[in-house]
């Protein structure tokens, strides 16, 4: 963990990556910012976590091989408990009252693909609302993409954050086994610009965001697509790509009766594909896609 507290006065941000440890654009941008700032150079406290579950980021794992508990759902953890728990017990009660945001930096890993969007709660504190939704426009990804609090479950990051009273963004960058410098490139300067909107740092590297962030929902039953049978699948639309109801997504085949038409799996919705399943192996009731439905905010 690094700590860099800066000269002049400033709010207190986390910065997390490695939460889910195959994640690992956001760890390779906060070794950078590690790096790149001393105390000089920011207004505020900069709290940093590059890889937050090392033990499942060297061991290139969701979850720590420890203890097999995923951070994202260890809130609000146990100082006596698995390394794990201990981890999210230091997070939510050590840390997070220090803190005014949270920026966790996370990504499809080695089993999605996403498109750059930063997933965030609707708070019912209207104030950490506002907040929220500034941090998601500062951020400048191609998505925004908000839930309502009714949706909440008490075991994640963000809802820790919610317990105190911080404002929480979840940035979801690239994945797909690999670190694409696209998505690296999203993490990192995203970041910048959620710090620089804060006015904690003068960065020339950072420009400042376009606010051309589209805001999107998901619907429960219909923004996730899954396959109905095994196979091997080929995908129908791109990452980003709108779609309409009934729409083919994808097409599975079985390699062993080619001369069989490969099964058509469609969505019912229509919205972006914000994600998309790495791996090119499927089975029945695997996600294929993720489908965002376009979404104001401010009529939540
Ligand atoms: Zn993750």
């Amino acid at each position: 963990m690094t700590v860099i507290r800066g000269a002049a006065p400033g709010p207190t941000v986390l910065l997390l990556g490695g939460v889910h440890g195959d994640e690992y654009e956001g760890q390779i941008a906060l070794a950078k910012m590690v790096r790149a700032f001393e105390s000089k150079d920011v207004a505020g406290t900069l709290i940093v976590l590059p890889s937050t579950n090392l033990p499942a980021a060297v061991a290139n794992n969701r979850l720590s091989p420890v203890d097999n508990v995923n951070l994202n759902r260890a809130f609000p953890g146990d100082a006596n408990g698995t390394p794990t728990q201990m981890i999210a017990h230091y997070i939510e009660e050590v840390l997070l009252p220090t803190c005014d945001y949270v920026i966790d930096l996370h990504s499809g890993g080695s089993s999605l693909e996403y498109l750059p969007c930063v997933r965030a709660r609707l708070s019912a504190n209207l104030q950490i609302r506002h907040k929220t939704l500034e941090m998601v426009r500062a951020f400048d990804a191609e998505f925004g993409v908000l839930f309502r609090p009714a949706k909440a479950e008490p075991r994640t990051m963000s809802a820790a954050c919610e317990r105190k009273g911080v404002v929480y963004i979840n940035p979801e960058t690239g994945g797909g086994a690999r670190v694409a410098r696209k998505a690296l490139q999203a993490a990192h300067e995203g970041t910048l610009r959620c710090l620089l909107a804060l006015e904690m740092i003068e960065d020339a590297s950072a420009r400042r965001s376009s606010g051309g962030t589209r805001t999107a929902t998901l619907v429960a039953g219909a923004s996730l697509v899954h396959s109905d049978s095994d196979g091997v699948w080929e995908p129908l639309v791109e990452l980003g790509e709108a779609v309409v109801p009934g729409q083919p997504l994808a097409a599975v085949y079985n390699l062993k009766k080619p001369w069989l038409a490969p099964q058509t799996v469609s969505g019912s919705i229509a919205g972006t594909v914000l994600c998309r399943r790495a791996a090119a192996w499927v089975e029945v009731g695997d996600c294929l896609f993720e489908i965002g439905v376009d979404f104001d905010p401010e009529s939540a």
